[in-house]
């Protein structure tokens, strides 16, 4: 059985290549009743979205993907349910757009010494939103010739370890979670098997997330494999979390992750949505 929700996509905002429109009418030809848009670091993509959920009948949750440090690891912390308005989530905001400035100027410097020249302006044209990601220097790579897909670019230039590589501090995880809270929302640490941790470190990422105000962590996500959605719903109920799902879309030529067909829950879970009005 597949769930008719999905609770983390991406529009053109951050590093999805769909509007937000073109996205909310993919999901609901794909059968998605209930989905939150979660750009990261921003939240532009939402009140464009509204008129046209409303019109498709499906029902839209207002989100964000922080970007968060912790143990000097890049942690994403979704926030689902916020009000976009809310000063101190914008204000936050508003600092990371900032981190990732600088982040791109050093990285298209790194790119130059490194033979690739004019990175940071192919990247920055291909950022349609506020924010400018790895993934817009990942298509510049692949646009001017230097790799032959999107992977390639990771691997080879922007990975950990790669030359086109700068480590950067984000928010705390206190922080965000603490944003994400002011403003209403639900704190949910994203996709937790893709932080290349082991048990014992997850478990204190866990633990602080849930003494910084975290409610919940993502059991099923396009990132995770089925071992994973067996796991993580096993650390769900461990640590008292509630359980999200969502795909992490980012347009139609990431073909391994679908809108609306995302598996339900292994193992009895209590999902995120529990008390929305779905
Ligand atoms: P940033 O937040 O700017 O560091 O960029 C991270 C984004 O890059 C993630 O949200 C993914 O969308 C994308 N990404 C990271 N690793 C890969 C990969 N190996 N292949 C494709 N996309 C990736
Ligand atoms: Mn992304
Ligand atoms: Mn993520
Ligand atoms: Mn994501």
């Amino acid at each position: 059985m597949s769930l008719q929700y999905d609770f983390h996509t991406h529009t053109r905002y951050s590093d999805g290549t769909l509007s937000p429109a073109q996205l909310v009418r993919a999901a609901a030809g794909a059968g998605v009743r209930a989905l939150a848009i979660t750009d990261h670091d921003v939240t532009d993509a939402l009140a464009e979205a509204a008129p046209i959920a409303k019109d498709c009948g499906l029902q839209l949750v207002p989100g964000v993907e922080i970007s968060a440090t912790w143990s000097n690891k890049t942690i994403h912390v979704l926030g689902l349910g916020i009000d976009p308005a809310h000063s101190a989530l914008q204000a936050g905001l508003a600092r990371l757009r900032e981190l990732r400035d600088a982040r791109a100027e050093d990285m298209g410097a790194r790119l130059a010494k490194h033979g690739i020249a004019n990175a940071l302006a192919g990247a920055r044209a291909l950022a349609a939103g506020p924010i400018i990601s790895r993934t817009h220097f990942a298509h510049f790579l692949v646009k001017a010739g230097h790799v032959r897909e999107l992977r390639q670019a990771f691997k080879q230039f922007l990975a950990k370890g790669k030359p086109g590589y700068v480590s950067q501090a984000w928010a705390g995880i206190d922080e965000a979670v603490s944003w994400i809270r002011a403003a209403g929302g639900r704190a949910v640490i994203a996709h937790p098997g893709r932080y290349d941790l082991g048990t014992t470190a997850l478990g204190r990422l866990f633990e602080d997330f849930r003494a910084a105000g975290g409610e919940g962590i993502e059991v099923i996500s396009g990132s995770h494999s089925r071992d994973d959605y067996h796991r993580f719903a096993h650390f769900a109920r461990e640590f008292g979390f509630l359980a999200s799902a969502g795909s992490d879309y980012h347009g139609p030529e990431n073909v391994w992750l679908h809108l609306g067909q995302l598996p339900d829950f292994p193992s009895p879970c209590k999902p995120v949505w529990h008390d929305w009005n779905l």
